[in-house]
C-alpha cells in the first residue's frame, strides 16, 4: 500500500504527519519526495547506507554533422532544443533527458552527456526503510529525481511518500500512482483555499483521498464544511498543542514522547485502510 501525504501549501505539518504515521506503522518505508527541501530525515534520523548520484542525459550537438534541419526542435516536447540562425541551441535546465532528439536526428549529430541534478540517499531508521532525494541547489528539474526515488519503492511494504507542498509538477509526480492520498490542512481560509486546489489536483489524477486537519481547535469551520459538502472523509483532527510544537522544534517525533497521540495515528491508519477497502469493494461490485 502506497500512501502519499501531501498538502496544498507548506507549513501545515505534512512531514510531521508522514513521519509519525510511518513510526506508528513501524515496518513501513518512508520516501521523502520533497527533493527541494527534504526534511523527514530530521525527524527519523536514518542511518544512510547508500548514496547515488542522479544524472540526466542532455544532448550535445556535433555542428560538423548537423544540417540544421530542425527535426530535434520539432520532437522536443519541452522546448529544450531548437534551431536558430543555423545554430542548434540547447537549454539543459529545460531538458528532461527523454532522448527523443538524439533518436530522431537524421544525421546522428546528437550524443548524450550526463548532467548531475542531485543525489539519492537510502538507509534505515529503526525498523523503517528510508529513502530521500536531494536536488542540487538552483536545479529546476525535480520530477526526474522524484521518479527515481519512487522506483525504490519496496513491493509488499506499506510506503509513506512525503510529497512536496503545492499542486504543481513535483506534487503531481509524487501523488501519481499512489493508492491513497492524505491531504494535510489547517482550518483557516488560507488552508481551505489551498486544500481546494489540492483536492482538484488529486481528483484529476484519480487517487482516493482523505483529509487531516491540523490545529483543529483554532481557526474556523470552513474546512469541515467543505469536506462534508464534497464527501471527503476527515481522517484525523489534531488540536494545536504547545507540546507538539516543542517536539517539532527539537526535531523529535511526537509519538516518542506524547504517547497519548498514538490513538490518533491508529485511527488515521484504520480509516485509510477502511477507505481503500470500500473503494476496492465498489470497484469490484461495478465489475460484477
Ligand atoms: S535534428 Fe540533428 S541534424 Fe537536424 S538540426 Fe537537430 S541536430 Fe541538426
Ligand atoms: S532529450 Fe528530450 S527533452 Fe532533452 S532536448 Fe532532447 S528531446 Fe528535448
Amino acid at each position: 500500500m502506497v500512501i502519499a501525504v501531501a498538502s496544498g501549501k507548506g507549513g501545515t505539518g505534512k512531514t510531521t504527519i508522514a513521519a509519525n504515521l510511518a513510526y506508528f506503522i513501524r515496518d513501513a518505508q518512508v520516501i521523502d519526495c520533497d527533493v527541494e527541501e527534504p526534511n523527514a530525515h530530521l525527524f527519523l534520523k536514518p542511518e544512510i547506507i547508500k548514496r547515488e548520484t542522479m544524472c540526466l542525459p542532455i544532448p550535445v550537438v556535433d555542428e560538423s554533422k548537423c544540417t540544421h534541419c530542425g527535426k530535434c526542435g520539432e520532437v522536443c516536447e519541452f522546448s529544450a532544443i531548437f534551431v536558430i540562425k543555423n545554430k542548434v541551441m540547447v537549454f539543459p535546465e529545460l531538458c528532461h533527458g527523454c532522448g527523443a532528439c538524439e533518436y530522431f536526428c537524421p544525421e546522428k549529430a546528437i550524443r548524450e552527456e550526463k548532467r548531475e541534478i542531485g543525489i539519492i540517499e537510502s538507509g534505515t531508521a529503526g525498523g523503517l526503510s528510508f529513502v530521500h532525494g536531494i536536488l542540487n541547489i538552483g536545479e529546476p528539474m525535480s520530477p526526474p529525481l522524484i521518479r527515481r526515488v519512487k522506483e525504490l519503492i519496496e513491493p509488499g511494504r506499506t510506503v509513506i511518500l512525503d510529497s512536496p507542498p503545492g499542486t504543481s509538477c513535483p506534487a503531481v509526480e509524487t501523488v501519481k500512482g499512489a493508492d491513497f492520498c492524505v491531504l494535510v490542512t489547517e482550518p483557516t481560509p488560507f488552508g481551505l483555499n489551498d486544500l481546494n486546489l489540492a483536492v482538484e489536483m488529486v481528483r484529476k489524477i484519480r487517487v482516493p483521498l482523505g483529509v487531516v486537519i491540523n490545529s483543529c481547535n483554532i481557526g474556523d469551520s470552513g474546512v469541515n464544511e467543505y469536506c462534508k459538502n464534497e464527501g471527503i472523509p476527515v481522517l484525523m483532527s489534531f488540536p494545536w498543542d504547545r507540546r507538539i510544537a516543542e517536539q517539532y522544534s527539537m526535531g523529535t517525533l511526537m509519538l516518542k514522547n506524547l504517547r497519548e497521540y498514538i490513538e490518533h495515528y491508529a485511527t488515521l491508519f484504520d480509516k485509510i485502510k477502511a477507505e481503500l477497502y470500500s473503494k476496492n469493494e465498489t470497484a469490484h461490485s461495478h465489475k460484477r
